[in-house]
């Protein structure tokens, strides 16, 4: 993953990460940008407050290089429904759900499979009225957990998830409304920066997650100015995934990833960390999906494939890492 990175007052904050061993190493899962670090230390053991500045400077390291079987984090989409319909999106909207009783055995399967983080995502996670109890079991379970939403109803839902969720990442894909709209529906942009103010107010360590395509990298620049005028944590730009609904994209979109680094590297420093996640970096994540199937991302993945349910605590294999839309 390509980072630039400067260090602020805001950086100087102490954050929950998720600590175990994986493959006889420290491991640290950070919650903010999905990224597994080495520690090089005594191990810590699980949920563990960290400076940001002390999580940043530990060396990265691609989780499936650690030789274990469980996953350091994964994803879980307890949900494909969302008020918004992007053309960019990675879900099949047309996949089953599980009931809440169903959600809440995923949720207590996970906590206790031996994951240090979970990123919950969807479809848009803030829809599912009993989230605070889910993040809750997940939390009580030792994982280190985030929540990747569009934003929009954040306003609402910021106070419950400050005292959950230990960071939030939310999705903007253009600087101003007429760029962000045009990918995210009309009025979607006032909404999800209000979201992001929300969820600042509260103390939430706070990510804004941007999909790089070529319609929306001449607006890098100023997307990053703005992330430093609201005071995230940082910036993470994906590669978009050809994978379910934008997989129609591919070939109008796709910015390749030398011309990615390029993007970031042009960027004017700001006190933004700002990180680029290409498709390899993707490969390999593991996602629980909505009807409780486990899914291994690979890097030539065009599909949402099952792997086989979620039945036992154990069933999180192959490694995998972080995965969010
Ligand atoms: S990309 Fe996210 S916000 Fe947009 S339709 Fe898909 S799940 Fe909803």
């Amino acid at each position: 993953m390509t980072t630039t990175t400067a260090t602020t007052g805001r950086a100087s904050a102490r954050r929950v990460v998720g600590c175990g061993t994986r493959g006889g190493t420290g491991v640290v899962y950070d919650p903010l940008t999905g990224l597994t670090h080495r520690t090089g230390q005594p191990v810590l053991t699980g949920r563990t407050a960290l400076a940001h500045e002390g999580i940043t400077a530990l060396p990265e390291v691609p989780p499936d290089e650690l030789g274990d079987g469980t996953p350091v984090s994964v994803c879980w989409s307890p949900i494909v429904r969302c008020n918004l319909a992007c053309p960019q999106c990675l879900d099949d909207k047309s996949g089953p759900e599980l009931g809440r009783g169903e959600r809440a055995e995923v949720a207590a399967r996970i906590a206790t499979s031996g994951v240090l983080g979970v990123d919950v995502s969807g479809g848009e996670p803030l829809l599912i009225r009993e989230l605070p109890t889910l993040l809750d079991v997940l939390v009580d379970g030792g994982c280190a957990v985030s929540v990747t939403t569009n934003g929009t109803h954040l306003p609402r839902r910021a106070e419950a998830l400050g005292s959950r969720v230990d960071a939030i990442r939310v999705s903007l894909d253009g600087p101003d409304p007429q760029r962000h709209d045009r990918w995210r529906g009309e009025g979607s942009f006032a909404k999800a920066v209000s979201g992001i103010r929300a969820a600042l107010a509260y103390g939430i360590p706070t990510q804004i997650q941007t999909v790089l395509m070529r319609s929306t990298a001449t607006g890098l620049p100023a997307l990053v100015e703005l992330a430093d005028r609201l005071g995230v944590h940082g910036v993470t730009v994906l590669q978009y995934l050809p994978i379910g609904a934008g997989a129609k994209l591919d070939a109008a979109e796709r910015v390749p990833d030398d011309k990615a680094r390029d993007l970031i590297a042009a960027l004017v420093p700001t006190p933004v960390p700002v990180r680029l996640r290409t498709r390899a970096d993707a490969a390999g994540f593991t996602v629980v999906r909505a009807d409780g199937q486990v899914w291994p991302n690979t890097a030539t993945t065009t599909a949402i494939a099952a792997l086989h349910p979620l039945a036992f605590t154990d069933s999180l294999a192959p490694t995998g890492r972080d995965y969010s839309a």
